[in-house]
């Protein structure tokens, strides 16, 4: 053993040693459809006005701590109920870990619960903050299965539960019957966190269900809008939770960089609105075209993704990687994924391409 073996015996929690950095594949050179983002950006004259914002940002200061201006502009542009405040984070990634480090307790282990398959990061933060993570299995149309989550509710006493709507890899909304029912059998025994980061494709969003529920956090990100690289998540819930809330996140966890894009794009949101609008019409389009490839079947999604399964999904991940597109195999991901892929919804022009692609993956050769 060598010393740098031994201090890291030595010192690192057995868990986080035996668990793997978060892999990013390399995208270069490659059609990239694997990590939902906006294909679009901003148009050019949108850029040179932000250059010139940026150019003006204060670097040499920390950011204004109470984060006002730009708190205000989210919660006047994207629909925070009257009366509540938003929480805002380095990506919603880490409203997670805020969330999962506030209710994680050291004397009475505290769990974390999600249907699965689900976001993979709810698992991680809750490992990381020293939490239990359970999750509960969804049907196999990826619906939830509300007799395994009230009993496991029941078993665990989960202090968070973690619903994506729509879920994430599957793409569905959860019935919101079910989602109520969830938050009635928490009371005042757990949160239930709304983890709406693809709110823009959806066509809904449970917003409005904060006022009557105080164990509700929506949570949401400018990422999947068309915004990933500039790190902005937010959440809100009755302001008393969210006080709690604020006492673990990081004093400057929002950049200046980030604070100047996010307050200039948010007065231009109708060109992202409109963005999204296209990547909704041409979801619309490629579904029933995926579904009527052979041996192809396809999940609903209400996201700007589409998750299907094919006859082998690591041989496609192939043959689309021999054509230069990329996109994401989750057969390894969950049990009830096996040979499912998740493509993002592109331009009309990638999303054509990718077709193409796919059909060629999908002929015997
Ligand atoms: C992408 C994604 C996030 C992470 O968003 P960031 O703000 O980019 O950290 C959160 N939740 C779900 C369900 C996601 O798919």
């Amino acid at each position: 053993m060598s010393f740098i073996d031994n201090l890291i015996a030595n010192v690192i929690r057995e868990d986080i040693r035996a668990n793997s950095a978060y892999v990013v594949p390399d995208s270069s050179g490659l059609l990239k459809l694997d990590a939902m983002e906006n294909p679009y950006g901003l148009p050019r004259a949108l850029r040179e006005e932000l250059g010139r914002r940026l150019a003006d940002a204060v670097l040499n200061r920390y950011p204004v701590a109470s984060y006002a201006t730009l708190k205000e502009k989210v919660i006047g542009k994207l629909g925070i109920p009257a009366g509540y405040d938003v929480l805002l984070g380095n990506g919603s990634d880490e409203l997670i870990q805020i969330v999962t480090t506030t209710v994680a307790n050291q004397k009475r282990r505290a769990s974390v619960l999600a249907p699965v398959p689900a976001f993979v990061m709810y698992a991680r933060s809750a490992q990381f903050a020293g939490a239990d993570f359970v999750g509960v299995k969804l049907k196999d149309d990826f619906s939830l299965d509300m007799d395994a989550m009230l009993a496991a509710i029941a078993l665990h006493q989960p202090a968070v539960v973690f619903l994506a709507y729509p879920n994430n890899p599957t793409g569905n909304l959860f019935d919101t019957g079910d989602v109520d029912a969830i938050v009635e059998a928490l009371g005042d025994k757990g949160i239930v966190v709304i983890d709406e980061a693809y709110q823009p494709f959806a066509g809904t969003t449970l917003m409005g269900s904060l006022p009557e529920h105080d164990n509700v956090v929506v949570m949401r990100t400018v990422s999947k809008l068309g915004l990933a690289g500039i790190r902005l998540g937010y959440m809100t819930a009755h302001p008393r939770l969210l006080a709690e809330f604020e006492k673990v996140r990081p004093p400057y966890n929002v950049n200046v960089l980030t604070q100047v894009a996010a307050e200039f794009v948010l007065d231009h949101i109708d060109v992202l609105d409109a963005q999204a609008a296209s990547i909704i019409a041409e979801r619309e389009r490629m579904m029933p075209e995926l579904a009527a490839l052979p041996g192809v079947q396809v999940f609903p999604s209400k996201a700007n993704f589409i998750t299907l399964r094919v006859p082998d999904a690591a041989a496609v991940g192939a043959k689309l990687l021999d054509q230069k597109v990329l996109i994401k195999n989750l057969s390894k991901m969950h049990g009830s994924l096996a040979n499912c892929i998740r493509v993002t919804v592109s331009t009309p022009e990638e999303n054509s391409a990718f077709l193409n692609a796919l059909k060629a993956a999908l002929t015997p050769a």
